[in-house]
């Protein structure tokens, strides 16, 4: 079937989507942490259909619930009660600590962020929200003027009465070294620039101030130690609200914590959740305190499908599932193994200038070497990308000049599974040296 799919492609599938891959993979079904394709061959996927099968895929548990629903009643949009909505709230924002207590239901990220966004603004009658350079918050008109990272960046975005600030943190290198457990001399200055920015471009203005706890589409970098708990309070103090973009970290991923903004000792007033929430069916959601929730209640705020029956009946599964299998210790556990495992492929090929991240949330940055960090050639990565494609690993990319392997696979992944990826990995590496 294979052409006859590339030729509805070229003709009624929009454009602006770009396919992975040289020939790009026809996929037949998935199972866990494993795709198959048309002829049969098997793939480790690592990327998670973009870091939202978080359990696994057709996990029985989450099918089999949606399933029965799917018999049940699929939609009601809100206007009359379910049980399944009261229900979803309630385990929800039991994992939330207060006062993150109130829950609207959405569909995707960027509608998530859309609504914080909407939230910060009413609540503070003010305006500006502050992201961050490199930071990926969504690809709808309202976000993408929050969002930062190389591709993505679109003049007419700020068009749409967007006005953000977009603070420049010099990007990459430098946090990468801080993403250890340091002393780390960095963050005085990124604060420093951040005062300035809050001082000088918002003075007075400020709504607030978004930030993923570790940047996902940028390659998994993190900030340096103490940087968003100081970040907060200085946008705290001039009347702003806090956003954690919750889209990747959230549900586990980073293993120590169920959410990313506990890693950094700070407790946000928004949190948009996405992706793994559903474990690929399409729902999102933000999470806020009763007061900023109460600004809006004035203004109607809807829409059709968020928090339909369906979607929270497959949400609860997906947070039982989660703790059942211990997936947030398995992210600590596998995530770690792999990050070790990964440094020696730093410390063995001068390509491979940093591995970075937390739980499973990783970055292998590819350079030309370790001294000038150089990107290294699109041609070259891609080469060791379709290699490890072809062995039967499939990983993601990202970064702004999308350097940067990414390493995101359902959280069910175990450590065979590692050491299969990074054979593979090195078997890639090493034919790119020859
Ligand atoms: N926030 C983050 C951190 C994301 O990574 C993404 C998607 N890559 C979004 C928001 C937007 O989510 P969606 O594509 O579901 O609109």
């Amino acid at each position: 079937p294979y052409e006859r799919m590339q030729k509805i492609r070229e003709q009624n599938i929009s454009p602006s989507l770009r396919m992975y891959y040289k020939k790009p993979l026809l996929l037949h079904q998935g199972h866990m942490q494993w795709l198959v394709d048309y002829e049969g061959q098997r793939y480790l996927d690592l990327f998670a259909g973009i870091v939202t099968v978080s359990v696994g895929h057709c996990h029985p548990k989450v099918t089999v619930a949606a399933q029965k629903q799917l018999a049940r009643l699929w939609h009601t949009a809100n206007i009359y009660m379910h049980p399944s909505i009261h229900e979803y709230a309630e385990k929800l924002t039991s994992l939330l600590p207060d006062p993150l207590k109130v829950v609207y239901l959405t569909n995707s990220g960027s509608e998530a962020n859309d609504l914080a966004m909407f939230m910060a603004r009413l609540y503070t009658r003010n305006f500006d929200i502050i992201s961050l350079r490199g930071a990926y918050h969504g690809g709808s008109p309202y976000t993408l003027g929050l969002t930062s990272v190389g591709l993505y960046k679109h003049n007419v975005a700020n068009g749409f009465g967007c006005s953000t600030v977009r603070f420049l943190l010099i990007f990459l290198i430098i946090w990468v070294t801080c993403s250890c457990s340091c002393v780390c001399h960095a963050n005085d200055q990124y604060i420093e620039q951040f005062k300035d920015t809050l001082n000088t471009s918002v003075p007075k203005t400020i709504a607030g101030f978004i930030a993923e706890p570790i940047q996902g589409v940028n390659g998994a970098v993190q900030y340096p130690r103490s940087f968003l708990k100081e970040a907060y309070q200085l946008v705290r103090e001039r009347g702003g609200v806090c956003i954690s973009d919750e889209v990747q970290t959230g549900f586990g991923r980073t293993g120590s914590h169920f959410w990313g903004f506990e890693t950094h000792g700070v407790v946000p007033d928004i949190v948009t959740l996405a992706k793994g929430i559903g474990n690929g069916f399409p729902m999102a959601a933000v999470v806020t305190t009763k007061d900023i929730a109460s600004s809006l209640a004035q203004n109607l705020h809807f829409n059709t499908f968020g928090g339909s029956p369906l979607a929270c009946i497959v949400g609860a599964a997906v947070l039982d599932a989660i703790e059942e299998d211990g997936l947030q210790k398995n992210s600590e556990d596998v995530g770690t193994y792999m990050l070790l495992e990964l440094a020696k492929l730093r410390d063995e090929f001068e390509v491979v200038g940093d591995v970075r991240g937390k739980g499973l949330m990783i970055g292998v940055e590819m350079v030309t070497d370790k001294d000038s960090r150089h990107p290294l050639p699109a041609e070259e990565i891609n080469q060791i990308w379709e290699d490890c494609k072809d062995m039967g690993v499939l990983i993601g990319r990202g970064g702004l000049y999308s350097q940067t392997f990414r390493i995101k696979p359902p959280m069910c992944i175990n450590k065979k599974d590692v050491d299969f990826a990074v054979e593979v990995f090195h078997t890639a590496l090493q034919r790119h040296m020859e």
